[in-house]
């Protein structure tokens, strides 16, 4: 077995990424220039791959007019990140979404039920304001075929692995086929990434490697890549820990909780009536975990979801959203577990921490048309600090992100790759295939991740970081020795590398912040309050592109510019 690699591909935008933000990305390029030359390419595929995959049950961060108004959105964004996410960001989130909904209501990708009154579904998530409408449909083939019909090129099972710039702007990426063993350079003159975030980060308590809430294809060469070749990320020292069903990671929480569900403890309590009086389960994610955890210390846990209160219909709402629209596996699991959701409590735990800018604000850093400092490279989607933005955010970046650059593109030329940086990544995929002896890849991101979880979650101290940054060092050793037996172990390599490449980022932002904010996001025990240095600031991880070192610094966020 050995990867071979084969003449150079060539687009005039290149998607990475089919999962969300990406198809509609590719098909927005098209919309707005059909002469485009649009290449979209999954590691999975397009038709099945990323978040969405089998639908979704609501669209998270819609400004339905009349329902909530885009200043409602900025200030709840604001409310969450504690004044960490860019305004300006949230604003174009807040503007451009209902006519999103609207397209893909006439395209027939999605429907949107109304309710008696002839309305939209739209439910409260948030701390202000009410964003989050009911969604059906089978999203990702219909999505597919109008990529299709509208002539973006689409490759499957393939895997970006690194990007390529030349003079401070992209120049292409190397390809990998998963099932072929095939590289290619592709050459681009632009490239949206849309590769997910960092769903391959703490180990579920499933204790499955793979089993995980994030689409388990997202392993963060996204935020590798945009590291790579010189872009900036934030908030990677952000933990995202989801509350997430006991024994199954899935979807649960946002619909439980916009429908009314709440909280309790094992005494019965609805907890957050403590700690977050004003906003109760809306609070802020980090405030809502410092709480739940709280709780267990202290010694009244178990803790559950309880919709017991609500009306039948409710349920059934819920029922259908999940089990339906979303993820039909989980009215597997409640049946086996024999747990009837309106009847029973149900259990929960805290999963993760996972990296993500959909649910969190971590992601490449961009500005208010998706673009990094990296010239031509956009970001859209959970790679994004788009600050949780949701398939909102995915969409609408996807969207604004297309549109520039189809607008940019007349002026646009390829550039040209340094050879010896293609070979050298050609070199770094093929090592492993050649490595007769050694460990599995699987065997290396078990030992990566078991540390994730003790080091990173709150409450962080610099002892445990400075741990896991010695324990990074040897990681980094030990991705000499691991082998691959067949091309999709070397997918597997390369993606316990941006695990390594993740993990080493979030630990020195979480060192840099020096501070703690976001409740349980980033909780320092050895600075445990608000220091007024941050406020406002971003802690930027990026590579010195001299001396190929990973560098931390504190960057402004944005002033809103209304
Ligand atoms: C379980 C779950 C439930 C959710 N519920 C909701 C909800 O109800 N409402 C809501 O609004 N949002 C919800 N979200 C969030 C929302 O789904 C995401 O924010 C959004 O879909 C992210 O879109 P994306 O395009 O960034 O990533 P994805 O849709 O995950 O797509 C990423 C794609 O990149 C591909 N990829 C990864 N690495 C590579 C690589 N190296 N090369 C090539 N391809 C690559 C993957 O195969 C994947 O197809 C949920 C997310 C999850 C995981």
């Amino acid at each position: 077995m050995r990867i071979v690699r084969k003449e150079d591909l060539a687009a005039d935008l290149l998607v990475i990424g089919g999962g969300t933000a990406g198809p509609m990305a590719a098909l927005k390029a098209k919309m707005k220039n059909p002469a485009l030359d649009v290449l979209l390419v999954d590691k999975a595929t397009v038709r099945r791959g990323g978040s969405i995959c089998r639908g979704m049950d609501a669209f998270n961060n819609v400004t339905v007019p009349g329902v909530a108004t885009v200043q409602q959105y900025v200030d709840s964004i604001d409310l969450m990140s504690d004044g960490i996410a860019d305004p300006n960001i949230s604003k174009v989130v807040a503007e451009k979404s209902f006519a999103i909904l609207r397209e893909l209501e006439e395209w027939g990708v999605a429907t949107f039920p109304r309710g008696a009154d002839g309305k939209y579904m739209v439910q409260k998530f948030h701390p202000k304001g009410a964003f989050l409408a009911e969604m059906r449909g089978d999203i990702k083939p219909a999505m597919a075929k109008l990529l299709a019909e509208r002539g973006v090129r689409t490759l499957n099972r393939t895997m970006a692995t690194r990007l390529f710039a030349a003079g401070g702007r992209v120049a292409g990426a190397a390809l990998f086929n998963i099932r072929s063993g095939v590289f290619q350079l592709c050459r681009a003159k632009a490239i949206i990434l849309c590769t997910g975030g960092q769903g391959r980060f703490g180990l579920p308590d499933s204790g499955y490697l793979f089993g995980t809430f994030d689409c388990p294809f997202n392993a963060g060469e996204g935020y590798a890549m945009v590291y790579h070749a010189g872009g900036e990320l934030a908030n990677m020292e952000y933990n995202d820990v989801s509350p997430m069903l006991k024994d199954y990671e899935g979807p649960g929480h946002s619909t439980f909780i916009r429908h009314g569900g709440y909280l309790v403890n094992s005494l019965g309590e609805r907890f957050m009536t403590k700690y977050s009086p004003e906003f109760l389960e809306r609070a802020p994610s980090g405030i809502r975990e410092q709480a739940m955890r709280t709780e267990l210390r202290e010694g009244r846990g178990p803790i559950y979801y309880d919709l017991r209160h609500l009306p039948a219909a409710t349920v059934e709402l819920i029922k259908e959203g999940i089990f339906a629209a979303e993820r039909p596996t989980e009215k597997e699991f409640f049946a086996l577990k024999g747990i009837d959701i309106g009847k029973d409590l149900i259990e929960l735990t805290l999963s993760g921490p996972n990296m993500c800018g959909g649910h969190g604000p971590t992601g490449a850093l961009v500005g208010v048309n998706a673009e990094t400092r990296v010239a031509n490279l956009y970001a859209a989607g959970d790679v994004a600090s788009t600050g949780w933005g949701f398939v909102g955010a995915a969409w609408v970046f996807g969207t604004v992100a297309a549109e520039d650059a189809a607008d940019r593109m007349p002026a646009l030329a390829f550039a040209a790759p340094d050879e010896r940086e293609v070979a050298a990544e050609l070199a770094r995929l093929k090592a492993p295939l050649g490595r007769e002896d050694g460990f599995d890849p699987e065997e290396l991101e078990y030992k990566v991740r078991r540390i994730v979880k003790p080091h990173l979650t709150s409450p962080k101290s610099e002892a445990r970081l400075e741990a896991a940054l010695r324990a990074v060092e040897g990681f980094r050793a030990d991705l000499d020795k691991v082998r691959a037996r067949d091309y999709h172990e070397v997918m597997k390599c390369v993606e316990v590398a941006a695990i390594i490449d993740t993990l080493e980022m979030a630990v020195r932002a979480s060192l840099a912040r020096r501070e703690s904010r976001w409740g349980y996001g980033h909780y320092r025990i050895d600075y445990p309050a608000k220091d007024a240095v941050w406020e406002k600031k971003y802690a930027v991880v990026a590579k010195d592109m001299a001396t190929g070192g990973m560098v931390t610094y504190a960057k402004p966020v944005p002033e809103y510019r209304g």
